[in-house]
C-alpha cells in the first residue's frame, strides 16, 4: 500500500525531483511585496491604518457580508464570536473533538466547556442527526434557553467546522439548533471561498471567524476575522477587539474591558495582495483536488475526500480516507523520507490531556477517522495551473 500511494501521489505532483512537498505552503507571487513597502513608507504599520480598513471593506465584499472585523488570528476571531454571542463562565459550546485545538481553547479563554460531539462520515462536519437524538436525551429548554440535565449547565453555542473547507449539513444543523436555543457559530478557519448553497462559508450563520495563518488559503501572515451579518454586531466587535475605547480626538476613555486583538496595518497590507489573487487560488485548489481525485478513482482500499452535494470547497487540504483504521506510523515516516510530507488529522481533542474530562457523546467514529485520514499536500502552485 505505501508503494501504491506514493506512486499516485508522483503522479499528480510529477515528483521525480528531490524537491519537498509540504502541506500548505503561502503563494507570494503577486503585489505582496509592494503592498509591504507602501504599509512601512506610510509609517502606520501597527493597529491603525488604511489598510486594516481597506481589507475589511474587500473581504465583507468578496463574501457577500455585512461586517467584517480583522483581528490578530482565527483563534481570537472565534473567541470575539462566542463573547458576542453571549458565551458566559461555566457555559458548554458544542463542538467536533475532531477539530483544531483553536475552537476549544477559544471557548476555554472564556471559562466555558468543550462538549464534544459526534461528526459524520462524508463531510467530517458535526451530525445533525445523531446531534438532534443526543440533545433530546441529555438537555432541557428553561427560560428559552438549553440546559445539560447531567452538569446543570447552559448549552449556548455550536462551533461547526468546516473541515479542510468542506462544510457539512448546515440546514439541518441549524433547524437543530433553533429547536434547542443554541446559536450556531462557523469556525469558517480553513473555508475562505467555499460555498454553501451558493452562499459563501463565514455568511451563513449570524457569526463565524476566519484564519489568515501561513498555511492557509491565503495569508496575512497571522490574522482573521470575524464575519457576521448583524451591524450592530459588527459594531460592537469593533469596539471591544480594539480595547473598547471611545472615539476622541486625545482622550483615553475606555468603557468596558475589552481586548487588543487587533490585526495590524501590515498584515493588512498582506492580506490585499493577497485577496488580489483569492480567485486564481481557489482555483488551482481545484484543479489540484480534481488530479487528486482522478489519481486515488479506482483505489480499493481508501478514497479521496469530496465535496459534499450542497457544497462547493475551497479544498484547502485535500486527504484521502482509508476504508478502514490502520497503523500510519508505517505510511507517514515513508512519504517524509521521499519528500512528501503528508499529515494525519488532528488528534481527537478528548484525549488530550486539558481536555480530557469535557462533556461528549459516543465518537467512536471520531476516533476511527483518526487512523483513516492522510492529508496530503495542498499548496495551491502545485495544480501546475497558473
Ligand atoms: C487555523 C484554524 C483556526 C485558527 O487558527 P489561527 O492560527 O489562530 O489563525 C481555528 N480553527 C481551525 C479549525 C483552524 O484550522
Amino acid at each position: 500500500m505505501n508503494q501504491d500511494i506514493l506512486g499516485r501521489l508522483n503522479h499528480v505532483l510529477k515528483a521525480t525531483d528531490n524537491k519537498a512537498y509540504h502541506l500548505h505552503e503561502p503563494s507570494f507571487d503577486g503585489g505582496d511585496k509592494d503592498y509591504l513597502m507602501r504599509c512601512i513608507d506610510s509609517g502606520f504599520v501597527s493597529s491603525v491604518g488604511k489598510f486594516i480598513d481597506e481589507f475589511e471593506e474587500r473581504l465583507a465584499d468578496f463574501l457577500g457580508a455585512e461586517r467584517v472585523v480583522a483581528c490578530v488570528n482565527g483563534t481570537a476571531a472565534l473567541q470575539l464570536c462566542l463573547a458576542v454571542a453571549g458565551v458566559e463562565k461555566g457555559d458548554e459550546v458544542l463542538m467536533p473533538s475532531l477539530t483544531f485545538i483553536a475552537t476549544a481553547n477559544a471557548a476555554s479563554y472564556l471559562g466555558a466547556t468543550p462538549h464534544f460531539v459526534e461528526v459524520e462520515e462524508h463531510s467530517l462536519s458535526v451530525c445533525p442527526d445523531k446531534l438532534k437524538a443526543y440533545l433530546k436525551s441529555i438537555s432541557e429548554i428553561k427560560d428559552s434557553k438549553c440546559y445539560n440535565k447531567k452538569s446543570g449547565q447552559k448549552i449556548s453555542a455550536l462551533m461547526m467546522m468546516h473541515c479542510f473547507g468542506h462544510i457539512g449539513r448546515y440546514d439541518e444543523l441549524k433547524e437543530v439548533c433553533e429547536t434547542f436555543k443554541i446559536e450556531l457559530i462557523e469556525d469558517a478557519a480553513e473555508a475562505l471561498g467555499s460555498e454553501y448553497k451558493s452562499k459563501k462559508a463565514g455568511t451563513l450563520s449570524r457569526l463565524a471567524g476566519i484564519s489568515f495563518n501561513g498555511n492557509k488559503i491565503i495569508t496575512t501572515g497571522g490574522g482573521g476575522v470575524v464575519v457576521t451579518n448583524d451591524a450592530a454586531l459588527g459594531k460592537r466587535l469593533k469596539h471591544i477587539s480594539t480595547t473598547a475605547k471611545i472615539p476622541h480626538k486625545y482622550r483615553f476613555q475606555h468603557d468596558e474591558i475589552g481586548y487588543n486583538f487587533r490585526m495590524p496595518n501590515l498584515n493588512a497590507a498582506l492580506g490585499l495582495a493577497q485577496l488580489d489573487k483569492i480567485e486564481t487560488y481557489l482555483e488551482q485548489k481545484r484543479n489540484l483536488a480534481r488530479k487528486y481525485s482522478e489519481a486515488f478513482s479506482d483505489c480499493s482500499y481508501a478514497e479521496f475526500g469530496l465535496e459534499s452535494k450542497d457544497c462547493k470547497s475551497n479544498y484547502w487540504l485535500n486527504y484521502i480516507k482509508l476504508n478502514k483504521p490502520t497503523d500510519l506510523e508505517e505510511i507517514i515516516p515513508f512519504l517524509h523520507k521521499q519528500k512528501l510530507f503528508v499529515r494525519p488529522i488532528w488528534e481527537p481533542l478528548h484525549q488530550l490531556p486539558m481536555y480530557s474530562s469535557c462533556p461528549r457523546t459516543d465518537l467512536k467514529l471520531t476516533e476511527d477517522l483518526n487512523n483513516r485520514i492522510l492529508c496530503l499536500p495542498s499548496s495551491p502552485f502545485l495544480s501546475g495551473t497558473q
